[in-house]
């Protein structure tokens, strides 16, 4: 039998449930590009962003997803030929580095492995170690989704500081943005991208790039910036059609104020904290469980620990086999172990995610812990009974 009729809950990292306010808006006839409701609404959604990132900054907007992003941040900040330096955890440091290095960029990637957030000291070496400053930015992921460790990117900036070394410092935080704490200007980031459907609650399709006056310098210096990713006019149109480079991306803009007019209802340092009570929610679940059996998170120190998707470690193939169940038998959606193969687990079968950014509540989350519990009886998977009870004795304390 199955128990999975009703309303499906997505718990992957991203794309993120999407509110019904945010669909209810999307929800509507093609509007006129030239004049009127759409025209109005959108330069009022660009202090929204600046208030989720903290900034008083300039931002592009792209019809891209996360890609995009990556790619227009370096374009119009580092030219062919020049280095970057990545320190990388978990997967996607490899993939921004990877983008780079497909546009002609060298990079120096430090791979700190998939269990530990970026060590500012190895990055303090490297920028020691580089005398004839050639790397031009470095390019720190915030939460590295795959592993979800979180990393601190405020200490990235003293140690720039301290080195005297002007690379840039340029954040990955699609997966963080309106989920975890982030302050763009009091901690000295240059450049931060996101995307819309992570902690912005709105479908794959729209890449923001936030900048500050240093990274517009470093954009003037570039002997060429292609014409599609160069900020510059979607940050300071003179024409509408500017913002975008062409048509504007019309239903996403409607799902994104309204998004943005939650998030601003909320408040973000409400909406941080409520992520924060989420995650020590799913945290008490899994240390619970854990006291018995293989069930560990993956991330051991709590400081380092994303407050927005969590990565669990049960051994190959059980992490595969859970999400086969809870998806199958109660309609819960599991992320899957991405990025975590190893030789003996080359399908990262003994990994699974909980996506917990964006539209989450508390009965969200303690329906997801119920449901990975009965799918650990179910599969008679090794756990001390009760962590959704811990978890629910976790939430009492932090609501
Ligand atoms: C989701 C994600 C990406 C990739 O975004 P896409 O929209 O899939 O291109 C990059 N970096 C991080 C940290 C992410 O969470």
């Amino acid at each position: 039998m199955t128990l999975s009729n009703g309303r499906p809950y997505l718990a992957i990292p991203g794309p993120s449930v999407m509110p019904e306010r945010v669909l209810q808006e999307m929800h509507r006839a093609a509007p006129n590009i030239y004049e009127g409701a759409l025209v109005e609404m959108v330069a009022g959604i660009v202090p929204d962003l600046r208030y989720v990132a903290r900034t008083e900054g300039h931002v592009a907007m792209y019809i891209c997803n996360g890609h995009g992003a990556w790619e227009a941040a370096l374009a119009n900040t580092v030219a062919p030929g020049e280095t970057v330096l990545v320190p990388a955890c978990g997967r996607f440091g490899f993939g921004w580095a990877d983008m780079a290095a497909g546009m002609g960029i060298e990079t120096q990637v430090i791979d700190h492995g998939r269990r530990t957030p970026i060590d500012p000291e190895r990055v303090r070496a490297a920028l020691l170690a580089d005398s004839g400053q050639k790397i031009k930015a470095i390019l720190a992921v915030h939460v590295d989704t795959s592993s979800s460790v979180r990393s601190d990117v405020a200490a990235l900036r003293a140690v720039l500081d301290e080195t005297g070394h002007p690379a840039l410092l340029m954040a990955d935080c699609i997966a963080s943005l309106g989920c975890d704490r982030f302050e763009m200007d009091a901690w000295g980031v240059d450049v931060i991208i996101t995307g819309s459907q992570k902690g912005l609650m709105v479908p794959p399709g729209m890449g923001f790039v936030f900048f500050n006056d240093r990274a517009d310098a470093a954009r003037q210096r570039l002997p060429l910036v292609s014409r599609y990713w160069d900020w510059s006019p979607r940050a300071h149109p003179e024409m509408f059609y500017q913002y975008f480079g062409g048509t504007a991306p019309t239903h996403h803009l409607f799902g994104l104020r309204a998004a943005l007019d939650m998030i601003r209802a909320e408040g973000i340092e409400a909406v941080w904290a409520r992520h924060a009570a989420l995650a020590r929610t799913v945290w008490a679940a899994v240390e619970h469980w854990g006291q018995d059996g293989p069930l560990r998170l993956n991330i051991e120190d709590p400081a380092h620990r994303s407050h927005a998707v969590s990565t669990l470690r049960v051994g190959a193939p059980l992490g595969a086999r859970l999400r086969e169940w809870t998806d199958r038998k109660a309609g819960v959606t599991l992320g899957i172990g991405l990025g975590m193969s190893e030789p003996e687990d080359p399908k990262g079968e003994g990994y699974f995610r909980f996506g917990h950014m964006g539209h989450v509540n508390g009965h969200m989350i303690l329906g997801l812990l119920g449901v990975v519990e009965a799918g650990l009886c179910a599969l008679e998977i090794p756990h001390r009974a009760g962590g959704a009870s811990a978890a629910a004795a976790r939430l009492a304390e932090l609501a």
